[in-house]
């Protein structure tokens, strides 16, 4: 298989293509075979300075801001095209570089693609407001773009995450410094590229490869930034924040969930079987709101373990490129994190249904793996696994059931499976999530709202919402003479 990419990849800073301040590199592995794929420059805390001293210069300059949103927005849109017409290129890379099936990954550039598409045609849209304060006053509110923003970026969606934050930052006018994910950053720095190519000036887009607890601390702490927009771990999200409490910096977090679908004895049980498919086994399980637990009704309970062990027996597995449907986790500590968790759940009395093993073949494999007879206080029902292992629960009713679904810290996504609307609707009032899918596990898209109740984050990411939290609000009082 060919899996050839460039060797090294440059940082981009103020416009220019650089190596690390210190000449250092990361180098990054391909996933389904274990072997090194290529090298990045590591960033330095002191390059993730340059850069947003360069983005600082974008704001000073007011290059971004004294724009009409509509002529700034078709930039935007154009990028999105240009994204479009490199689709397959850029797919390629993100499928060998993060490890996931070449159709996801087709999928993820589509995704990205729209919110450039999307945010470019909001930019306009946004307006201020006068309010009256009676004669001889004019008072109005305009929006302006929040300045610097940081975007610290998870290996799961490496295009789309970046896309999902960019494109509206962007499109609102600040200027921008990207911390890549250190595992699967070489898809990311396309749009260092489209940016330029459309014509924004040097610093209004950085990109950045470093590590986390270097590159991306030095970005998180620094004291020259006005958001910082970021997606990955409790933990790390945790860190974040307290980083910006120093400089009292506004965060948006999309952190880790523990999803479930809850299955109704009315439930369509092939459609469920299906959702479920793509629900956990998606980017092998790799997906914050992937359906990492199913809660259902006693008297369905068996037929739908049965159901869903004959579908996750019947996957393929491979490498990302050839599409398979399981396909490698990003590294080996992934790898070893689900094995870890698979061990778990057997300690702790779950009834292993099928695999819970690594594959044990080359390349970072882990078999699907179902447990049934999960228990709410089990460590597989309470914490993120992030790979391909699906926890079920059983449930007497919809209030057993909904009470099971809300039992963990986490509130990113739920669904409900019935054909009783009365009882979809009463579920769905209960459960402690941002995401609500009934009948249809991801139902929503690019326009639709994205965030977590709970440890699962902060703010909304995607929709209109996400728009908003990239401009903050200045009021102009004027009095005069009449
Ligand atoms: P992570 O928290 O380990 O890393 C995320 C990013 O933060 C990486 O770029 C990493 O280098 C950086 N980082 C690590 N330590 C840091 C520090 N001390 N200061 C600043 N930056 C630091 O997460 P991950 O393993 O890359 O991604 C998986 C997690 O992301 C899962 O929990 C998943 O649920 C979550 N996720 C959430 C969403 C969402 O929209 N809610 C989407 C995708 C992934």
């Amino acid at each position: 298989m060919d899996y050839s990419v460039k060797e090294y990849w440059q940082n981009y800073v103020n416009g220019k293509w650089v190596d690390g301040g210190d000449g250092g590199r990361i180098t990054v592995m391909n996933p389904a075979t274990a072997q090194s794929l290529a090298q990045v420059a590591k960033a330095t805390p002191s390059d993730i300075n340059t850069a947003v001293e360069a983005a600082r210069a974008v704001v000073k300059s007011r290059a971004l801001i004294a724009m009409n949103p509509i002529d700034r927005g078709r930039m935007v849109v154009r990028m999105g095209q240009l994204l479009r017409e490199r689709k397959e290129e850029i797919a390629r890379l993100v499928s060998i570089d993060a490890g996931k099936p070449i159709s996801e990954a087709m999928g993820e550039v589509e995704g990205s693609a729209k919110y450039f598409e999307y945010y470019g045609g909001a930019a306009a849209t946004i307006e201020g407001r006068y309010i009256p304060l009676g004669d001889g006053v004019s008072d109005y509110v305009v929006p302006v773009p929040m300045g610097v923003v940081a975007h610290i970026i998870p290996w799961n969606y490496p295009n789309n995450m970046i896309a999902r934050s960019l494109a509206p930052a962007l499109a609102a006018g600040n200027a921008n410094v990207i911390k890549t994910p250190e595992l699967d950053p070489l898809s990311g720095f396309v749009f260092a590229e489209l940016a330029e190519e459309v014509g924004f000036p040097p610093g209004a887009v950085n990109i950045l490869a470093g590590l986390g607890n270097e590159a991306g601390a030095a970005l998180a702490e620094h004291d020259d930034i006005d958001l910082i927009v970021f997606t990955g771990s409790v933990p790390t999200g945790q860190s974040i924040m307290r980083a910006a409490v120093a400089n009292v910096v506004p965060t948006v977090l999309e952190l880790g969930g523990k999803s479930a679908a809850l299955v109704f004895e009315d439930a369509n049980i092939d459609s469920v079987v299906e959702n479920v498919k793509a629900g956990i086994f998606e980017n092998s399980g790799q997906v914050c709101d992937s359906m990492n637990r199913m809660v259902v009704q006693d008297k369905i309970y068996e037929d739908v373990v049965e159901a869903v062990k004959e579908m996750a027996e019947s996957l393929s597995m491979g490498p990302g490129l050839e599409d398979y449907d399981i396909t490698p986790l990003v590294s080996e500590t992934q790898l070893d994190r689900v094995a870890m968790y698979a061990g778990v759940g057997e300690q702790q009395g779950a009834r292993l249904v099928t695999g819970g093993r690594k594959a044990g073949r080359e390349g970072y494999f882990h078999q699907p793996t179902i447990f049934a007879d999960v228990t709410a206080d089990m460590r597989i029902n309470q914490e993120e696994i992030f790979g391909p292992v699906l926890s079920i629960l059983k449930a007497s009713d919809a209030a057993h059931a909904v009470g099971l679904a809300n039992s963990t810290k986490y509130g990113l996504a739920a669904g409900v499976f019935t054909a009783d609307m009365d009882r979809a609707m009463w579920c769905s009032e209960r459960l402690e999530a941002g995401q609500i899918h009934v009948n249809e596990w991801g139902v929503g898209g690019t326009q639709t709202p994205f965030g977590g109740f709970k440890q699962s984050g902060i703010g909304r990411e995607k929709g209109y919402e996400s728009l908003l939290s990239y401009y903050q609000s200045k009021n102009v009082g004027i009095v005069f003479k009449n």
